[in-house]
């Protein structure tokens, strides 16, 4: 059994059951659990071992110590055990109508004798009596019989520890009596509904909850039906048993004689004492005794097995205790209240101070920035974090308790936030996959078409040069002269066609100046035979116009782009050619009101030979050299376009991007 002394945690949880849902920080009145990396961990020196958080986990991820091997080997021993059962059994043993057949049970399991915890509440009843007859209006009291009160008055209201009640709990009263009865080598050992009893004191030698020793009897195969029924064993208690449903010891007196008269408070459910002791402490009530349980009677305690329902708990206890108090023997009972009234009951309480410091304003402000709660409208105090309030989850997230992630709106808009962002990512991821696709596309098309180039060039050469000679040598009114004419001019032709080829494979070498990007542009436009019903704009956003390129290739580059998009506004339009700045880079814009791109010709704009037009009037041949030419400049070419009028108005914008600070060689780009 775990000792007060020692700090292991009563309570504990099973980490693979743990699904971050707040429910036992929202319940533990004594805010003894902390969310580290989503998991809720009970801190041993805040617990008060009230066992809520064991009741309310749906996931049964909380569980608390277990003494079961402990107690069979005590029961193995050659020692005798004696068993003291808690009021609340026929609560929990509702299935057994005869109590004397859990006697029966208990003896079976190897218990030489079993007594109930009852008498040592009646005793303790006496003792409360003096108390308050002797106190006067003087000094009120806080009722002591429950330990995990007990445990939150010291720990966190200390300086009230003089007001609890200095009386043993009705336990250790009966762990004395059992001692004097029965002598001091017996092994005692209590059975109740109550996890905190396994801390209260050293009285008993263990402590089993019910749902342990129904796990014992199964793991014994002992049954009901099996068992010779058996009364328990002296002494034999009086009204005492029915302090579980009565509303604790002070109100069991108070109800029979009237002893108190209006000043006592009573206060059952973890919200309920945490209210009563918060107000005695602030003197609204502390002119008043307080009866405090932790949990709403002890029949409705952490350890029982059977979950049942309050009010048909409180019922079997009732009926029991009813026939009890209907066949007692009163002489005995008094006598036996003789017998032990020399038993002392006194006991004394040290504070034991978990408070801690509260934070000032400024660092709950810090932590109410972090959760994204610059506002007072932010701050919902919705509960979902487990703590009262936004203030109250600040506060222990100062401490250490909490995670600012437990906050849920903040949380959801994290999540909407990251689902933002991983979509643009993946929409940008998905751009330079195509943008990556295309560019392998046309390295391939490049190494080909630089190899047909090659190829061709030389023989190429050849014959403009035969063709050449031969014009030389005739006259124009030579029968041949027409027909070298036309292979020389057919021979150009593809002369032109191997240069582009070329071009677009990279295999030309381009020699850099610096030039005036706005008078280079305009030199662009002038090459370039542009309609009247064309209007043509250039806006120049430059703050560096100086760039490095070869200005002849460039300019077919250009020309190129700036053709295409004349030919794409047959009925007149607007050409717009920006040019700024762009973190070290030229940027020029070339935008036409034209026909648009249809997006199943976008991929395919730079393939050598890919044209709409009809034959004699496009090559293919345009962009794919401009490709080349910016590439060699170590730039980017982009496009976007709009084919469709119900989008929008359609055209086309290139966007070329040069790199402006580095230095460009004249060797070739790689
Ligand atoms: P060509 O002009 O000889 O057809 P290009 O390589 O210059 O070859 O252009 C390829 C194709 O790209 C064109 O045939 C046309 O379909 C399309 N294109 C290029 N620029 C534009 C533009 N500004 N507007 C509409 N379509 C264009
Ligand atoms: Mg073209």
């Amino acid at each position: 059994m775990i000792k007060l002394e020692e700090k292991t945690p009563l309570v504990f949880t099973i980490a693979d059951r743990c699904k971050t849902c707040y429910t036992c920080i929202r319940e533990c009145p004594a805010k003894a659990i902390s969310m580290q990396n989503g998991q809720a961990n009970v801190i041993a020196e805040r617990c008060i071992g009230c066992g809520n958080c064991v009741k309310v986990c749906t996931r049964k991820a909380k569980d608390f110590i277990n003494d079961e091997t402990e107690v069979l080997g005590m029961l193995a021993s050659d020692t005798d055990c004696i068993a003291c059962i808690a009021p609340a059994f026929p609560a929990e043993f509702k299935e057994i109508s005869d109590y004397r057949i859990i006697v029966g049970m208990l003896k079976k399991l190897g218990f030489k004798k079993v007594v109930e915890v009852s008498f040592g509440a009646d005793l303790v009843a006496e003792k409360y009596r003096d108390l308050i007859n002797k106190s006067g209006n003087n000094l009120k009291f806080i009722s002591s019989d429950c330990p995990a009160i007990v445990s939150y008055v010291t720990k966190y209201h200390p300086h009230l520890t003089q007001n609890l009640a200095p009386v043993i709990s009705p336990l250790m009263a009966i762990v004395k009596v059992i001692r004097e009865m029965y002598g001091e080598n017996n092994k005692v050992i209590f059975i109740g509904p109550c996890i905190a009893k396994k801390n209260e004191s050293s009285a008993p030698d263990n402590v089993l909850t019910f749902k342990e020793l129904r796990s014992l009897f199964e793991r014994k195969s002992i049954n009901p039906e099996d068992v010779i029924p058996e009364d328990f064993d002296p002494p034999q208690s009086g009204r005492g048993a029915v302090f579980p449903v009565s509303r604790g010891i002070i109100n069991t007196i108070n109800i029979q004689e009237n002893l108190i008269q209006g000043n006592l408070i009573v206060a059952e459910g973890r919200e309920n004492f945490k209210e009563a002791i918060t107000e005695f402490d602030t003197g609204l009530i502390n002119d008043h005794n307080l009866e405090l349980l932790c949990c709403e009677g002890c029949i409705m305690g952490p350890g029982m097995f059977t979950e049942g329902k309050r009010f048909e708990n409180k019922a079997y206890v009732t009926r029991y205790v009813r026939e009890k108090l209907d066949n007692i023997n009163w002489d005995e009972w008094n006598k036996n209240m003789n017998t032990f009234s020399h038993i002392d009951l006194s006991r004394t309480f040290v504070p034991d101070d978990c408070r801690v410091k509260v934070p000032t304003r400024k660092e709950i402000e810090e932590i109410y920035i972090g959760m994204g709660k610059t506002e007072k409208k932010d701050r919902l105090d919705c509960h979902a974090c487990g703590y009262k309030s936004c203030e109250d989850h600040a506060i222990a997230v100062l401490r250490g308790l909490a995670e600012i992630d437990m906050c849920l709106p903040y949380t959801l808009e994290k999540l909407k936030s990251m689902v933002t962002e991983l979509n643009s990512k993946n929409k940008k991821l998905e751009t330079v996959h195509q943008a990556l696709k295309q560019s392998e596309k046309l390295a391939h098309l490049g190494q080909l078409s630089a190899g047909i180039a090659h190829e061709i060039n030389n023989p190429l050469g050849v014959v403009i040069m035969y063709a050449n000679i031969l014009l030389d040598e005739v006259n124009t009114d030579n029968e041949y002269y027409e027909d070298l004419k036309l292979i020389s001019e057919q021979a150009m032709r593809c002369k032109n066609i191997v240069s582009g080829l070329l071009n677009f494979a990279r295999k030309n070498k381009i020699s850099s100046n610096y030039v005036n990007t706005i008078t280079f542009l305009n030199s662009c436009l002038r090459a370039v035979i542009i309609p009247p019903e064309i209007k043509v704009q250039v806006n120049d956003y430059l703050k560096n116009p100086e760039i490095s390129i070869d200005e002849e290739q460039m300019t077919q580059a250009l020309t190129n782009i700036l053709k295409n998009a004349v030919e794409a506004m047959p009925d007149g339009g607007l050409l717009t050619v920006s040019a700024s700045n762009e973190n070290n880079e030229l940027v020029i814009n070339i935008s036409d009101t034209g026909s648009g791109i249809l997006e199943e010709h976008m991929d395919k704009l730079f393939t050598p030979f890919f044209t709409t037009k009809s034959i004699g009037k496009g090559t293919g041949l345009g962009l794919p050299t401009t490709y080349g030419i910016i590439k060699m400049h170590k730039g980017k070419i982009n496009v976007t376009s709009n084919a469709d009028p119900g989008k929008g108005e359609t055209g086309t914008t290139f966007t070329i991007r040069l790199p402006q600070f580095n230095e460009i060689n004249n060797e070739q780009a790689k």
